[in-house]
């Protein structure tokens, strides 16, 4: 058990901030709310003075291994890049390459305050074995494409990753369906996936128009966008995580709403790559379940969310030139709960009684939140990753002072200078 005193508490149920105690029973929380005396007895007892309490940030799209390939393909559109750079080196990744990649960008993740990743890749044995042992909340996408439109066999692996990884760690690692984009599997191809995530309850996790050229290409053969070809086939009749979302209709943002399909916003990525802009007041007209992603560290180029969230606010704000859209507690909603619930994670991203225990500590005597004024807006605006002191994740303490407790950062740093090295040469 364990109990925070006197912090400044953010529950983000609304705009309100209050200085009390939080206290958790296993993985969940157990009260949230006024200082108070206990007659309980506590493993851990924290003192939250100096601090702001709140939920961790959710990350609803990224790649983690992908960290082995930051710097090494900037400047280049997507097709190019993923063509020419990106596809020739993931060939010959390894499992292992995969398993150090991932534990750094775990690393990376919750020591910039992420309590929560959404990950599609492929090796996602090793993926599993990283998010596990560095103690990071994950949803686990298994990563398909296929030119074939009955790829039975790729359709069993995947079936049976999610039948093996969904569910684990007490709740804290589900598994999910991911094909990779329409242009890179066939339609009939998406449509078995979408059929085999609905009857297994699980997420679908997938690329959506990212690029102008993904929808000319896709309406040279269908005549509509991928988005309502989709639709027409019952795809979204699955829960689906769309990353990206750029090139949009009315009749897309429709779909989406009408479906109730998570869109996981990924602006650093989409502007590095020159791909565009994603409009984010329109997403916010028609409503739609918002959520924020870095994308993988070869795009982006890290895993920070907090660039992401913030970016979200200011394309809101300055797309639409009105200041006033997307308010400081909106948008840290965006980057917790909202994008937790997009992901499968339905009790995540508030703290509230009997919701899990996924809390960060920010530090309030920082430069960045000096004067302490108002803490939505200290964090929403002003804070960096290295005012995150402290980390719980279903319960447990993960990092304390900026020292990650559940691995040895310098020996995966190691690790990943070797793995890099062997992947470049070889
Ligand atoms: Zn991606």
């Amino acid at each position: 058990m364990i109990l925070i005193k006197n912090g400044t508490i953010l529950t983000l149920e609304g705009n309100e901030f209050f200085t009390g105690d939080l206290a958790i029973k296993d993985s969940r929380i157990f009260y949230v709310g006024k200082s108070k005396k206990w007659d309980v007895e506590f493993d851990t007892v924290i003192d939250g003075t100096d601090f702001i309490v709140m939920p961790g940030f959710v990350n609803t799209h990224t790649h983690l291994a992908m960290v082995l390939m930051r710097g090494i393909a900037d400047d280049i559109e997507l097709h190019k890049w993923l063509n020419d750079v990106i596809f020739p080196i993931e060939g010959k990744l390894t499992k292992d390459d995969v398993y150090f990649g991932s534990l750094l960008a775990s690393i990376e993740s919750i020591k910039s305050g992420v309590t929560t990743v959404a990950d599609f890749y492929f090796h996602m044995d090793a993926v599993f074995n990283a998010v596990k042992e560095a103690g990071i909340r994950a949803n686990l996408g298994f990563g398909l494409a296929s030119k074939f439109d009955f790829d039975t066999v790729k359709l069993k692996v995947a079936t049976d990753f999610v039948k093996k990884y969904n569910d684990r760690e007490d709740g804290r690692i589900l598994a999910s369906f991911a094909p990779h984009a329409p242009y890179t599997c066939t339609l009939k191809f998406m449509e078995a996936i979408a059929k085999r995530a609905k009857e297994m309850g699980v997420l679908v996790h997938t690329h959506l128009h990212e690029t102008e050229k993904e929808i000319v290409d896709f309406k040279k053969q269908y005549g509509i966008t991928p988005i309502q070809k989709l639709a027409s086939v019952g795809f979204f009749g699955a829960k689906v995580n769309a990353a990206h979302c750029v090139y949009m209709s009315a009749e897309d943002y429709k779909v989406l709403k009408e479906h109730n399909v998570g869109v996981a916003l990924n602006p650093q990525s989409n502007l590095k790559l020159g791909s565009g802009i994603p409009d984010v007041p329109e997403m916010l007209k028609y409503e739609l379940n918002l959520g924020v992603g870095t994308d993988g560290a070869s795009s982006n180029n890290n895993l920070i969310l907090l660039e992401d969230m913030r970016l979200v606010s200011f394309l809101a704000k300055g797309l639409s030139r009105d200041p006033q859209l997307l308010p400081a507690d909106e948008l840290l909603r965006i980057a917790t709960v909202s994008g937790a619930k997009n992901i499968g994670f339905s009790d995540v991203g508030l703290l509230k009684e009997g919701y899990k225990a996924d809390i960060i500590l920010i530090n309030k005597n920082s430069e960045t939140l000096t004067p302490f004024t108002n803490p939505h807006s200290l964090v929403a605006y002003s804070m960096r990753p290295g005012d995150v002191d402290t980390v719980i994740i279903n319960g447990k303490l993960v990092m304390q002072h900026r020292k990650v407790l559940t691995v040895d950062e310098e020996t995966v740093k190691k690790e990943v200078r070797k793995h890099y090295k062997r992947l470049i040469n070889s």
